[in-house]
């Protein structure tokens, strides 16, 4: 085990962890649902299996720059949070199609 693949949640403990867009990482409770998209990122070596998830707005930037640039990247700036959080955030949004 390797536990840098790992983050210390506040809430969930040792968890594996995903990236999601700071829109959706800094939503409030009570905010409106938005639209959010999910890849997975398979790492080149093996075991590293990340979660990247991004709202409408930054799927908007995204088609605009037709991929992942660091100007689509600058504005989602991905947030590093653990895997039941993730759930979490799924839960109070809507998934979209890719
Ligand atoms: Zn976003
Ligand atoms: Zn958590």
């Amino acid at each position: 085990m390797n536990n840098s693949e790992k983050i210390n949640c506040h809430l969930h403990g040792l968890m594996e962890y995903a990236l999601v867009c700071q829109h959706l990482a800094n939503q409030q409770q009570g905010d409106q649902p938005v639209e959010y998209f999910a890849a997975e990122n398979i790492g080149a070596e093996d075991e590293s299996e990340v979660e990247n998830v991004w709202c409408k707005s930054c799927d908007d930037k995204l088609i605009e720059q037709g991929e992942w640039n660091d100007i689509s990247e600058a504005f989602a700036a991905p947030k590093i949070v653990c895997t039941a959080c993730l759930q979490t955030i799924k839960n109070r949004n809507l998934k979209g199609e890719l």
